[in-house]
């Protein structure tokens, strides 16, 4: 645990580490970057090292406070986050007194997720915004006699989804401190914060992370193995959130499919593939179409490693059947197949008509394997 919690991003360590090391961490931070790489669960684990008795750089990770941090119920630490607008919510409500049974179950229910895993991104139902009284709570509750030794930390996870009013709330909070408190937002979206709250803090960037991190964290924190963390890193694009939704798809099946699919492009069967066709723009949506076509693109990368004479393979039950294709179609362009595939991706992205875009995938591609 301690720092290693968080995936990749040393420059990120590097930073915190020597502001801790010269006492010299700002009293508001914001950590931003592409979804899933991390900002929340930096901003975790470093209010647990501001609050363990045994460490001053790292969390010990075995003290009673570095447990109640890990499970979200430190009372030095107060998360803000999106929730739903309860019925009748006055302004002096606190933010959870008008929510039902029901949403408060969900609340908590996400909570205990976050808590099991700091990558899970909390999704409540209906909670599109943060509350201007989520806002106000901080003072309320920084202004309390603390309860342990250690520092009080506020987090807002999903920053840039503060109310119009909870931002200018905040905006105030930034400008008169609250005593010894570190504020650390948190948004994957910087440029929808208001230029006032960036400017009080110190913004430090989250990169996305490379299939390789991916891959090697699967293994070593999902039990996932070889094959199906490098497939899922390749299909992730650098979020670590998205690679775990990712385990828990039926991955496999699509990937079968896309392997199939190019069987069939192949085969001189013109109803069949037109039936796929006609399969294909009904059943798949912009995501899982783009899924398909890195799942394509991953096993012709993998043909060429293996005609290459290399056995770093990702698909590695396939090998046979890989093989097999190499021995039956010998003089591929694989330049000219990455890059239509490519083009093709572009073109989804592009919104381009979906049925079009398969159609055209399937003349040029058995064009370019045929010829
Ligand atoms: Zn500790």
């Amino acid at each position: 645990m301690s720092w290693d919690v968080l995936i990749g991003q040393n420059r990120v360590k590097e930073i915190i580490k020597k502001q801790l090391e010269n006492q010299r961490l700002p009293h508001a931070l914001l950590f931003y970057g592409p979804e899933g790489t991390g900002m929340d669960v930096a901003a975790i684990q470093l209010a647990k090292i501001l609050n363990c008795k045994n460490a001053k750089l790292d969390s010990c990770d075995t003290c009673e406070d570095c447990l109640k941090v890990r499970t979200l119920q430190h009372p030095n630490i107060q998360l803000i986050f999106p929730l739903p607008v309860g019925k009748n919510e006055q302004p002096d409500d606190s933010p959870y007194d008008k929510l039902s049974d029901d949403e408060l179950k969900d609340v908590m229910s996400e909570i205990e997720k976050k808590s099991n895993n700091p990558y899970h991104q909390i999704n409540i139902d209906k909670a599109n915004f943060i509350k201007i009284t989520s806002i106000r709570e901080i003072r309320k509750k920084t202004s309390l006699t603390i309860f342990s030794e250690g520092k009080k930390v506020v987090i807002i996870f999903d920053s840039d989804k503060m109310t119009d009013q909870a931002a200018n709330a905040l905006l105030k909070t930034l400008e008169e401190p609250i005593g010894d408190t570190v504020l650390i937002l948190t948004t994957s979206n910087k440029d929808a914060l208001l230029p006032t709250i960036i400017s009080r803090c110190q913004s430090i960037r989250f990169d996305e992370l490379t299939p390789e991190e991916i891959s090697i964290a699967l293994q070593q924190k999902e039990n996932v193995d070889l094959q199906q963390s490098n497939i899922i890193a390749r299909l992730a694009n650098g979020s670590y959130s998205r690679a775990l939704e990712l385990v828990k798809s039926d991955l496999n099946e699509r990937r079968d499919e896309a392997i199939n699919f190019i069987a069939q492009i192949l085969t001189n069967n013109p109803f069949k593939i037109s039936q796929t066709i006609e399969k294909i723009s009904k059943d798949y949506d912009r995501v899982a179409i783009e899924q398909m076509l890195l799942l394509m693109k991953m096993w012709f990368r993998d043909v060429l490693i293996l005609k290459e004479g290399s056995q770093k393979i990702i698909n590695l039950d396939q090998k046979s059947r890989i093989e097999k294709f190499i021995n039956i179609y010998k003089t591929i362009n694989f330049n000219e197949i990455f890059e239509l595939l490519d083009t093709t991706l572009s073109l989804l992205r592009k919104n381009v008509y979906i049925h079009l875009i398969i159609f055209s995938l399937v003349i040029n591609l058995k064009k370019k394997i045929s010829s």
